[in-house]
């Protein structure tokens, strides 16, 4: 029965085929155990040809997908033999189609199909930017009604290139709210009849979507790889990477290593640093966030911010740096914007701050000696193409369906019956 059953990294409680996205006893992540033990590519266009390590049981219709190539400017630059790029975006010279252009999008397809299969009718999303615009595409391509809660200055990243729909709607928080406010607001809509929650990290639609940057490069290598690097601000993309080559290393085919995580921070926010460096499993605000606020306001990758992360919980991103042995970086501004034109000047592609961050990891890592000349080793650019993808389309600014004056104002005032 089933394609896959959910277990619990803490009590080890196993729950059949539901939309769920906690265990009754614990806090812990679930984790979907799918039956195929090996992944068999299915014969699609798009991320549906990872169909099998999905928690999903309908086909999905979207011809987005990670791509995964040999680099050979910038590995020639840094002194690497093999280093190969994940990139999630727009790049269409390498077959590389997700046009809300970053790996929100992986994750936006699953959980929309998992959740109109649970029976749910719509999802509520709260997001800076790069999520709430991949839900919004998600909408826009399959009619699912989306409430998408974001803080002001979320607003310029609400592009899409095709025609905003009537299904999504767009809540933008008045001036002065910020992100913990819009997930505040987020978290009461969810509480209306037939809309849900996506869940964030809990939610494995979203984790296995994001895996599939491990499940490209390795079935592209044909090896996992010895390391990874990504810039995080959840650190759900690195926690779906480590799982991914869990379940990779099951497989057989690929190899008895997990990849090493390495992973950035853009400071000088930088929580999940803090607490790592001191080896600390618990994020200690007044320690490791102090500020939030004004350090926020700093970042040049804002969109790394996040002030509760799955860094604690069971199966979050400290055991996942911890099974690894991991890295952590903190990576300054203009170490980042430097990093951004050297990627682009050798790889002939736009990147997003975030994974210009995760660029100049690399670097750092590659000076510290913490990868070897010869090391197989995935940098998941998650974002780009952006200003490639203004050659081939137009884009239209989604507008604001309501505005909301703080979190707590009255939902009807909000969301009209349909
Ligand atoms: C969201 C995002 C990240 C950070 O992802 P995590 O959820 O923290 O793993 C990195 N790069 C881009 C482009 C993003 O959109
Ligand atoms: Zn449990």
């Amino acid at each position: 029965m089933g394609k896959y059953t959910l277990k619990c990294l803490q009590c080890g409680s196993e729950y059949q085929g539901e939309y769920r996205l906690k265990c009754d006893h614990d806090n812990s992540l679930l984790r979907a155990n799918y039956h195929a033990k090996q992944l068999a590519l299915k014969n699609t266009k798009g991320m549906g040809k990872f169909y099998d390590w999905l928690p999903i049981h309908k086909q999905l219709d979207t011809n987005a997908a990670p791509i995964t190539y040999k680099s050979e400017e910038l590995a020639r630059e840094l002194g690497l033999t093999n280093l190969y790029i994940g990139f999630s975006g727009y790049w269409p010279e390498r077959s590389a189609l997700i046009r809300t252009c970053s790996f929100k999008e992986l994750e936006a397809h699953p959980t929309m199909q998992r959740l109109t299969e649970a029976g749910g009718s719509a999802v509520v999303v709260a997001s800076v930017g790069n999520t709430a615009r991949a839900f919004a595409h998600v909408s826009a391509m399959t009619g699912i009604d989306a409430y998408i809660v974001v803080p002001q200055r979320g607003l310029p990243r609400m592009w899409l290139t095709e025609e905003p729909t009537d299904s999504i709607h767009l809540i933008s928080m008045a001036k002065g709210n910020d992100y913990t406010d819009a997930i505040h607001l987020a978290d009461r809509i969810a509480q209306l009849p037939g809309i849900m929650p996506e869940g964030g990290a809990k939610n494995v639609a979203r984790r296995d979507g994001m895996g599939t940057v491990m499940l490209d490069a390795t079935m592209t290598i044909k090896r996992l790889p010895d390391h990874y690097f990504q810039a995080v601000g959840s650190g759900t993309g690195a926690i779906s990477a480590w799982e991914a080559a869990i379940r990779l290393h099951g497989d057989g085919r690929f190899g008895k290593h997990i990849p090493k995580l390495q992973i950035a921070q853009n400071l000088p926010f930088v929580p999940m640093l803090n607490a790592w460096n001191a080896g600390r499993r618990e994020i200690i605000p007044q320690i490791d966030m102090p500020e939030p606020k004004k350090h926020i306001d700093e970042m040049y990758a804002d969109v790394l911010s996040n002030r509760a992360p799955p860094y604690s919980v069971t199966g979050g991103l400290f055991d996942a740096l911890t099974a690894t042995n991991g890295l952590m970086y903190g990576i300054t501004n203009d170490q980042g914007k430097e990093a951004k034109s050297l990627f682009e000047s050798l790889e002939g592609i736009d990147i997003l701050p975030p994974s210009a961050v995760a660029v100049s990891s690399l670097l750092k890592a590659v000076e510290a000696g913490n990868v070897a000349k010869d090391d197989v080793i995935l940098l998941n650019i998650a974002g780009g193409g952006t200003e490639r993808l203004k050659d081939d389309y137009s884009l239209t600014m989604i507008r604001p369906t309501t505005i909301a004056k703080n979190p707590d104002v009255p939902l009807e005032d909000l969301i009209q019956p349909e």
